[in-house]
C-alpha cells in the first residue's frame, strides 16, 4: 500500500472532523462547506490520491500548475486561487471549474471577452488585510466593481473570496471574514435577493475553523492536509 494514501487519509479524516466541529459550532450543515484541497505543495500523483480518498475539488495558486495537474487529474474540479495574469487567461479557460481570485476590472473584462459562450464562473477577490503583496481588490473599489457588474454576460459572478493578514490574530482573522461576509450581504439587499452570491472563499489551513463560523463556503486548504508526507 502506498505509504502517501495512508498519511493523507489521516490528515483528510483530522481536517474533515474540524470542518464538521466548526459546522456544529456554527449551526450549518457539512454540506454548505466545500472542501478545496490545495495540491501547489505535493506532485499530480499526490494530488490524484485525494480523488480517490472522495475530494473532487483541487486547487492551485499559480495557473501554469493549474494546467499541468489538470491534464494530469482532469477529472477533478480545478480551481484558481491565485493571481490569473491575462495573457494566461486563454489555456486556464477551457481546464478550470472556477476562478476564485478575480482582482481586477481589467481581468473582469478579459475574461468576458476571451470567455467562450460556455462562460466563466468566478469569485471576486477583495483585500480586506490591506497588505500591499496581497491580490485583491481595495474595498474602496466596491462601487467601480458593482457598476462593472451590469455588463457581464459570459462571466458569472459566485461570490466573493479573501485571505487573512498574514499576521493577524484569531480576532482581527474572524473580522477579516465576518467584513467579507457583511459586502455579501449589502451586495443581497442592495439587488434584493437574498440568495445572490452564494459563495464565501475564506479560510485555509490555520484560519479554516473561524471562516466556517462566519459563513464560508468554500475552505482552501492545504498544508493541513500534506503535512508529513515525504514527497
Ligand atoms: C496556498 C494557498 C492556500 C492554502 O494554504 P494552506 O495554509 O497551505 O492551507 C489557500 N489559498 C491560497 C490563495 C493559497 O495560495
Amino acid at each position: 500500500m502506498d505509504e502517501r494514501f495512508e498519511v493523507l487519509r489521516r490528515n483528510l479524516a483530522l481536517v474533515e472532523q474540524r470542518i464538521q466541529q466548526a459546522c456544529q459550532r456554527a449551526g450549518r450543515r457539512r454540506e454548505e462547506v466545500t472542501l478545496v484541497a490545495i495540491t501547489k505543495y505535493v506532485p499530480a500523483d499526490t494530488a490524484r490520491i485525494l480523488l480517490d480518498l472522495g475530494v473532487r475539488d483541487l486547487g492551485e495558486n499559480r495557473p501554469q500548475e493549474l494546467w499541468a495537474k489538470a491534464q494530469a487529474v482532469p477529472e477533478a474540479r480545478w480551481h484558481l486561487v491565485g493571481h490569473l495574469q491575462r495573457n494566461k487567461i486563454a489555456r486556464t479557460l477551457p481546464v478550470v471549474h472556477r476562478i476564485h481570485s478575480v482582482d481586477s476590472l481589467r481581468l473582469l473584462d478579459a475574461l468576458e471577452s476571451q470567455a467562450s459562450q460556455r462562460g466563466v464562473d468566478v469569485l471576486l477577490e477583495f483585500n480586506l488585510s490591506g497588505e500591499a503583496t496581497k491580490t485583491g481588490f481595495a474595498p474602496e473599489a466596491w462601487d467601480e466593481v458593482i457598476a462593472r457588474l451590469g455588463s457581464l454576460r459570459k462571466v458569472r459572478v459566485h461570490g466573493l473570496m479573501t485571505m487573512a493578514g498574514l499576521n493577524a490574530g484569531p480576532d482581527e482573522v474572524r473580522n477579516t471574514f465576518a467584513q467579507l461576509r457583511q459586502m455579501r450581504d449589502r451586495y443581497r439587499e442592495m439587488v434584493g435577493d437574498s440568495t445572490a452570491w452564494p459563495e464565501l472563499s475564506m479560510g485555509m489551513s490555520g484560519d479554516f475553523e473561524i471562516a466556517i463560523e462566519e459563513g464560508a463556503t468554500l475552505v482552501r486548504i492545504g498544508s493541513a492536509l500534506f503535512e508529513g508526507l515525504q514527497t
